[in-house]
């Protein structure tokens, strides 16, 4: 037998559901995806921690936390050299997608989220790097049309952290929430055949600790927690918001020319 979370739009019957979302109506959404950190983490280190911040949040702050999107913007770009660079010729395992799918579907999270009734929405991303500027993009159309303030942010913007990729920000911050995703002993595992040979491990990975992990991941959950009070009971909606408006407000972020941060060349 396992146990149901009690913060999951999923794992909610309707009127539990009805319940916590008339205390506090803000929806957290994590993302993430699978790619590679090493050897010696899990892939889905990225989706592992958005899901660990906002079950976090909602247990501590309320709120609901919809169903992750553990999908990501990834292999065009600038994603694109930073794999060939980091990963070379070995299948990277990924679960990557272009930004204008990616993009299409979040405006469609959001309608979701507003027609489920909830108030405002509190977007975390495990991955970072430049995509989350489209995100917001669409976030800003979203709330322009609807009122609904959404709020996206990668994890080390809600720290104020640098973060990294796989090295000691990120292996720690895996370590502290999922010691089991982590093994260290295979920091020195290199992949022969190609560049780079780390699959995509960071430099100062060995420099990672559990109590390092922590110290980040509570500062990341503290600042969620000010941000949902800073939305305080949030803007519900009108009325629902049907397909015709959502392909409305997608007509305008497209209006908005060539503005995905990796192009798509
Ligand atoms: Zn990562």
């Amino acid at each position: 037998m396992r146990t149901l979370s009690k913060v999951r739009w999923s794992d909610l019957r309707p009127d539990d559901f009805l319940l916590r979302q008339g205390e506090c109506p803000i929806v957290y959404l994590p993302i993430g995806l699978c790619e590679p950190h090493g050897h010696a983490a899990a892939l889905g280190l990225d989706t592992l921690k958005a899901d660990y911040y906002c079950e976090e949040a909602a247990e501590r702050f309320g709120g609901i936390v919809a169903p992750t999107q553990g999908y990501h913007i990834h292999e065009c770009g600038f994603h694109k050299p930073w794999l060939d660079e980091v990963v070379g010729g070995t299948n990277p395992l990924l679960a990557g997608m272009p930004p204008q799918v990616v993009c299409y579907h979040f405006l469609y999270q959001l309608r979701a989220f507003a027609n489920a009734g909830f108030h405002a929405v509190i977007v975390v991303s495990g991955h970072a790097g430049g995509s989350q500027k489209d995100l917001r993009r669409v976030a800003q159309a979203f709330t322009g049309s609807t009122g609904i303030p959404v709020v996206v942010k990668t994890d080390p913007e809600w720290g104020g952290y640098e973060g990294d990729h796989a090295g000691a920000y990120e292996i720690s911050q895996l370590q502290a929430i999922h010691p089991e995703a982590v093994d260290l002993s295979l920091l020195g595992r290199m992949t022969e055949e190609d560049s780079g040979g780390r699959l995509a491990l960071g430099l100062d990975a060995a420099e990672a600790s559990p109590e390092k992990g922590m110290e980040i991941n509570e500062t990341i959950i503290t600042a969620i927690g000010a941000m949902t009070e800073d939305l305080g009971g949030g803007t519900p909606i009108k009325e629902p918001v049907n397909y015709q408006q959502a392909e409305k407000i997608w007509s305008e972020v497209l209006s908005q020319g060539e503005w995905w941060s990796i192009g798509l060349k």
